[in-house]
């Protein structure tokens, strides 16, 4: 399964009606979340599954009959069903320790709503227009290239802008043949996003810093707005409304170009490399060390690592994982020597043992390259091509990380 996101094309009375499921949503789930919290836990031992389920029945029977919940009857009941369903996730990631405890949604920055066909998977045919389960048919930006198979439909505002995501099945993606068969190692940094073993860098993109710095000034040049507290019962000003209005707009820029960046990215890594092996990055023990926290949270190390991996199973590439604690940018390539007084600001790696001299990134690539199958902690994609070269169909959904 991978996901597509797709912008509509909408006119007033169309942003209105999603906007109204939107609230719809978000009403639900603050309704049931409030009455969660409420709930006596020592006296109902159940799972926070079926005490969602008792209040789910609870606002089936009387919430949503009462007088002024009159407008909801008008909305398509998917999104409370969904909604519900959202609000179980969020409880059980964060009973996983995912996640922290779940939040009550505000209008501000939380504008979507799923809604899903209850006779199961439907057909979207290839066009300018798109058919979503009880809502009705949208106009596209861009046209739909070919058909899709999907149940549930997400969608969301983000800035001014109405997406619709959806789910698609994988076998969907013809098989494709990799330029490089051999195994290739991956070094994630700071200064380079990520060096390759066959001698390729990839840079993290100019426009993203720019963008990043201009937003940093822009919230600068405002921090004297009056944005309002609830708490200390402060009213946000007419300029700060504005304000924060155009914030989202270039927020959503950055935001934008950085998961263009990655997207494209994990694509033309996954579509040249047939074999690639990648650490097993310690993201938390990272983000500890603050002057490292700021580079890799931007560009999400975490991020690229989740989009290679699902797509890898797409591709057909094989995804190896090597074990955080191998020393890969403290080992010689070379000899295999370990070095332990290697610091962070040392750009070039140099031997003690063999005097091999290799930038440091680089070095670090050829030694996650050559590193031991001992040192693979987690393979990723290697179940899932036939010796034609194609997607196994039985192979659909196993192996996922
Ligand atoms: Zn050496």
């Amino acid at each position: 399964m991978y996901a597509i996101k797709l912008e509509l094309k909408l006119n007033n009375k169309e942003r209105t009606k999603l906007a109204q499921h939107a609230g719809y949503s978000r009403f639900v789930y603050n309704y049931a979340l409030g009455l969660y919290n409420q709930l006596d836990h020592q006296e109902f031992k159940q799972s926070a599954s079926k005490k969602l389920d008792t209040i789910k029945k609870l606002f089936t029977n009387y919430r949503k009959k009462e007088k002024e919940s009159q407008w909801c009857n008008k909305l398509s009941s998917r999104v409370y069903q969904n909604a519900f369903i959202a609000l179980k996730n969020a409880f059980s990631r964060f009973f996983k320790g995912i996640s922290g405890y779940p939040k009550f949604k505000r209008k501000k920055n939380n504008c979507s709503f799923t809604v899903d066909s209850s006779n199961g998977k439907v057909l979207l045919p290839a066009g300018k227009k798109i058919k979503i389960p009880t809502m009705g048919t949208f106009r596209l930006k861009e046209a739909l290239r070919e058909s899709y198979v999907s149940q549930t439909f997400t969608i969301s505002k983000i800035a001014d802008k109405w997406y619709v995501s959806l789910a698609v099945e994988a076998e969907k993606i013809p098989p494709l043949y990799h330029e490089i068969i051999k195994p290739i190692g991956i070094d994630l940094g700071v200064k380079t996003f990520a060096t390759l073993s066959d001698g390729s860098k990839i840079e993290s993109p100019m426009p993203y810093r720019k963008a990043k710095t201009k937003l940093a000034d822009f919230q600068f040049q405002n921090r004297k707005k009056q944005l309002g507290n609830r708490k200390l019962g402060i009213k946000t000003s007419h300029n700060a409304r504005k304000y924060l209005k155009k914030l989202a707009k270039k927020s959503a820029k950055v935001a934008n170009v950085r998961a263009d960046f990655l997207q494209k990215t994990t694509t033309n890594l996954c579509k040249k490399y047939a074999h690639l092996r990648i650490e097993n990055l310690n993201i938390k023990g990272m983000m500890a060390n603050h002057k490292l926290a700021g580079a890799i949270a931007d560009l999400g190390a975490y991020e690229f690592k989740r989009q290679l991996f699902y797509k890898a199973e797409c591709f057909g590439t094989k995804v190896d994982v090597i074990d955080q604690w191998y020393p890969s940018s403290k080992g010689c390539s070379n000899c295999g020597a370990i070095k332990s007084n290697l610091t962070l600001s040392d750009r070039i790696f140099k031997c003690d043992e063999c005097a091999f001299e290799e930038d440091r990134d680089f070095n670090a690539s050829i030694r996650l390259e050559k590193a031991p199958e001992e040192a693979v902690v987690n393979r990723v994609g290697y179940t899932r091509i036939n010796a034609c070269g194609q997607v196994r169909a039985d192979s659909l959904g196993r192996n996922r990380k």
